[in-house]
């Protein structure tokens, strides 16, 4: 735990830095993982960053962006793994629901078969200096309590667009929030919210921060009470399906 505290905290002291321009795509430590390439999306909660404004650190003003264009998943359907500690007692059974259901949103509106079957690890990890061929999805605390979530996506997200791919993503939702069903409790972070959003990023999209995006479900910025990005939105749909196709 010392030691995933002590790295996540490097990790964001580097991310805080490069905040303007996220998505923040850094080469990989060429010791660890040569040739490979990682982004890291950092899920704040609303109001606690300024947004960028279109335009600036390359974005458009679009209703979707590529995490990095080209790369997606070649490897079908994408298995993923569920860590459900570290959730302040939620269940086992509410945890693989929400987020089994946040990646089956993704594949309701693409012919592809996307996002395949989940297991139940308790000894998931969150990878961000070296991926594990594991697409881990799990609690756990995060220093910066404005954080909601941050996924990490690695791949090969340069050179040209055909030969980019994303290899893994892993998902870590900070469990200094109380995580939950906000239908039921408007005071609680919704989980099956916040897992669409992450698994977007893990499917090769980008965060968008424009006030015309509020109602994607890949808009950056979330808070407690919030359930509309359990469903994608127009310009959600567009990206899945100009990745994945219709
Ligand atoms: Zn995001």
């Amino acid at each position: 735990m010392q030691k995933t505290s002590r790295r996540l905290i490097s990790v964001f002291v580097l991310m805080a830095l490069l905040v303007s321009i996220t998505p923040v795509i850094a080469q990989a430590a060429q010791n660890t993982q040569p040739g490979k390439d990682r982004a890291v999306f950092i899920h704040y909660k609303n109001g606690t960053v300024k947004p960028a404004s279109p335009g600036k650190g390359g974005l458009a003003a679009k209703d979707y962006v590529f995490l990095a264009k080209g790369a997606k998943w070649k490897t079908l359907p994408v298995n993923y793994v569920i860590d459900p500690d570290n959730a302040n007692g939620l269940s086992d059974v509410f945890i693989t629901n929400a987020v089994s259901m946040a990646a089956e949103e993704w594949d309701r509106y693409t012919g592809t078969e996307l996002f395949g079957s989940y297991t139940i690890d308790r000894n998931a990890t969150w990878d961000d200096q070296m991926q594990d061929g594991r697409n881990e999805i799990l609690f756990g605390s995060y220093p910066d309590q404005k954080v909601i979530a941050i996924t990490v996506v690695w791949g090969w997200f340069s050179g040209p667009a055909q030969t980019r791919q994303i290899t893994e993503m892993d998902v870590l939702f900070n469990n200094y929030y109380t995580w939950g069903d906000a239908t039921v409790d408007p005071s609680k972070m919704d989980l099956q919210n916040i897992a669409t959003h992450e698994i977007g990023h893990g499917a090769g999209l980008g965060d968008l921060y424009y006030t015309t995006s509020v109602d994607e479900t890949m808009y950056g910025y979330s808070h407690e009470g919030e359930t509309k990005k359990r469903d994608l939105f127009t310009g959600d749909i567009a990206g899945i399906r100009a990745l994945y196709g219709n």
